[in-house]
């Protein structure tokens, strides 16, 4: 699909920048404008872009996502959509970015998942007369926006993964073979025969293996699938806050539009993975969530429930 690009690779960016005779943290305000053109805001009608820097030189769009019809709390903000883009895309660490409004301070909280938080060097471009002419474009750090904060370390120990880094959930699928036939069946009667739904299923749970859920430890994974087959994915990412945690549909449609995913109402398929009777479920909302942005679209939810081998499997 060739839609509107929100990752640019290493190459290309460091190729912008030498062109424009630019840095790359000169570069990234210059992005702003057309980041903020992709946004889909039907409520506010109030775009913001944000463009982030990862350590591997790649360059990552964030957008606000609004969704008629749908509560305001499921809204992505731009700063949550780009770090996602940079989880979804394995990206190892945040540097900076420029956003074309202040990050508000659920954004701000948002942020504190990340090791490198305090560090985090954030421009905003509406504070007009910086980077025009031969002024001075003055990243902040984001503790500057944010001082004295309540973060992952006020709950967790300093081992736990924080987002950006490698995350393994333990979640499997059970894989059962029928005596009669030499094709693996999944538990929930999914076949090789069916392969697409299998695909799903299994980038779901890849996902949801990748959930940034320290707090509830209760992790989850979206795989969509459009009208052409193409399969995204996302995952569940709390917060230490727990209110700026970002659902898994939410994530996946990061991943959607990452790719170039036109319309929500081209997904026709979704698999959900969670664990049975977790403290934190996503099935309720994940599937009014779908009905409303995508009503023909096909649910799945595969439990994944605690094996004899202290494993959960679906
Ligand atoms: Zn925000």
């Amino acid at each position: 699909m060739n839609g509107p690009r929100f990752v640019i690779s290493a190459s290309e960016a460091s190729s912008m920048a030498q062109q424009s005779n630019l840095s790359p943290l000169q570069l990234l305000p210059t992005l702003v404008p057309s980041a903020k053109d992709l946004a889909r805001v039907p409520i506010s009608n109030f775009p913001v872009g944000a463009v982030g820097l990862a350590s591997d030189g790649r360059i990552f769009l964030g957008v606000n996502l609004e969704f008629t019809g749908v509560p305001l709390h499921h809204s992505v903000h731009a700063e949550q959509f780009l770090l996602t883009n940079l989880a979804v895309h394995g990206a190892p660490r945040l540097l900076a970015l420029a956003v074309s409004a202040a990050p508000c301070g659920h954004c701000r909280q948002f942020f504190q998942e990340l090791r490198n938080a305090a560090d985090l060097q954030i421009f905003i471009t509406s504070d007009q007369d910086q980077g025009k002419d031969d002024k001075p474009i003055n990243y902040k750090p984001l503790i500057s926006f944010l001082p004295n904060p309540f973060g992952p370390f006020d709950l967790l120990n300093e081992q736990t993964p924080l987002l950006l880094e490698p995350h393994n959930n333990g979640l499997q699928l059970q894989i059962q073979t029928l005596p009669s036939s030499k094709n693996p069946i999944m538990c929930n009667g999914y076949s090789k025969s069916r392969e697409k739904g299998e695909t799903l299923e299994i980038a779901a749970l890849e996902a949801a293996n990748e959930s940034h859920a320290p707090y509830s430890g209760c992790p989850s994974g979206v795989a969509l699938m459009d009208c052409e087959g193409e399969i995204y994915k996302g995952f569940y990412i709390e917060s230490a806050a727990y209110n700026p945690s970002l659902g898994p549909v939410q994530a996946a449609l990061v991943a959607y539009m990452a790719a170039g995913g036109g319309g929500f109402e081209r997904i026709v398929a979704g698999v959900l993975v969670e664990r049975e009777g977790a403290a934190v479920r996503q099935e309720d909302a994940a599937r009014l969530f779908f009905k409303l942005i995508s009503p023909k679209c096909e649910v799945r939810v595969l439990h994944c429930v605690l094996g004899s081998n202290g494993v959960y499997k679906a």
